[in-house]
């Protein structure tokens, strides 16, 4: 029986992590959830799951999710010293880091600070604190399991396989709703187009990453600590079907691949349960159904923000955790109906020149570069609406 900690249980990964543990109550326990906006969601999962310790966001929401939820004995905390609660529980094996956003990076942190094995989803935690977490984890001999299903398939590639003989990593990327399209019809497409994800079903914040490609560029940069190669052994190729999850290319050119439907069950289950796999209630891939699987290079003319997150990982140092900042600045602008869809990446484009990289030497580093790429890059946003009056 493994005890979890699920951080973000009311999001997309969060409950898709508990249709596994319905699916298995003899493998897995809920000691700790963590929830946002949702308060109705996550007082049916207290409810249901009946954890130890619960976290909301402030404490106007703990008055209401204990209306909600009456006398259940569970602890409610809140805010951000919450999250760090909820995830170094005593009892905990597992902390599942599946919030959105950089407001994931303390509390995964301090889920390692604690020694406890984390399942991460929160691929935001290691574009900001790359090095410092993964020398967190190092020291505290915790497993990182990676959630997102490109890391998840080269994960398992490498499983059984020297590193050394290692040439490259392929990350594949749908190419979201947009891959077609030519950068004039980009100019004027509306959230909710973006927000129509052909393949995959995610919260609204990696929809339009993925839409405008940064979701790839993000995890070019999750790959480079995950897996302790350089950016130029980390290549994209699109491929619509989402079948082959990732790749890797050894030097006898032999290339080790991972496929399956595409459905973030089967990713999770695996981080939960290594080495073991589980049989999860989920069609098998019909490959003769789909009869045939296209990979073709990423335009970087079109989608800009892959660029942008090659050019921060080489530059190194604070440079990633700004780029970070600017997009969720600017996707949330975007949302908002504020800015359009291009200009996603110009003002993540702005936000990164204008920043004087500084060395990653200790997790406050990484949160002061954080909020600096907030407010700059909402100075760029209204820039941007001056210019466009
Ligand atoms: P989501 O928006 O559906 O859920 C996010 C969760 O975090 C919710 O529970 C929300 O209430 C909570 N949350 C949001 N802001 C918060 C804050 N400031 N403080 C505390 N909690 C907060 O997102 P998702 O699609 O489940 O994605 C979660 C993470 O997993 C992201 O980092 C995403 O990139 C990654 N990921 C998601 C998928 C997917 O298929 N959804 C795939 C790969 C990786
Ligand atoms: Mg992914």
């Amino acid at each position: 029986m493994k005890t979890l900690a699920i951080l973000g249980a009311t999001g997309s990964i969060g409950t898709s992590t508990l249709e596994i543990v319905d699916a298995y109550p003899g493998k897995f326990r809920v000691a700790s959830l963590t929830g946002g906006q949702n308060l109705t969601r996550l007082a049916a999962q207290v409810q249901k799951y009946q954890p130890q310790r619960v976290a909301v966001m402030n404490d106007h929401d703990a008055v209401q999710l204990r209306r909600l939820i009456g006398s259940i004995p569970v602890e409610i905390v809140s805010g951000p010293a919450g999250l760090v609660a909820c995830a170094t529980l005593e009892s905990v094996d597992v902390v599942v880091s599946a919030i959105v956003g950089a407001a994931g990076l303390v509390p995964t942190m301090a889920a390692i600070g604690a020694g406890k094995d984390i399942a991460l989803a929160n691929k935001e935690t290691l574009v900001a604190g790359g090095s410092l977490v993964m020398q967190e984890a190092a020291r505290h001999q915790v497993n990182i399991y990676p959630v997102d299903s490109e890391h998840s398939a080269i994960y398992q590639s490498l499983l059984g396989h020297r590193k050394q003989d290692v040439r490259r990593l392929i990350l594949t990327a749908s190419g979201g709703p947009f891959r077609e399209y030519p950068r004039t019809a980009l100019e004027s497409v509306t959230p909710e187009q973006a927000l129509a994800h052909p393949n995959w079903e995610m919260g609204p914040k990696i929809t339009i990453d993925s839409a405008t490609m940064m979701n790839k560029g993000l995890e070019v940069i999750e790959a480079r600590w995950l897996f302790a190669l350089p950016a130029d052994q980390i290549a994209v190729h699109i491929h619509p079907q989402s079948i082959v999850h990732s790749m890797v290319e050894y030097e006898d050119g032999s290339v080790i691949a991972q496929m399956g439907v595409p459905d973030m069950k089967a990713p999770i289950a695996y981080a939960l349960s290594y080495p073991e796999r589980l049989s999860l209630p989920m069609p098998p891939l019909d490959l003769c159904q789909i009869g045939q699987l296209s990979f073709y290079q990423p335009d970087l003319n079109r989608f800009e923000c892959l660029g942008l997150a090659y050019d921060v990982l080489k530059t190194g140092g604070t440079a990633p955790a700004v780029l970070n900042a600017a997009n969720e600045t600017a996707v949330q602008a975007f949302l908002d109906g504020r800015i359009s869809f291009l200009a996603i990446a110009e003002v993540i484009r702005r936000t990164v020149a204008r920043h004087s990289p500084r060395p990653l030497d200790r997790i406050e580093t990484v949160v002061n570069a954080d909020r600096w790429g907030r407010i700059e890059a909402a100075s760029e946003v209204a820039q941007l609406l001056e210019e466009t009056a």
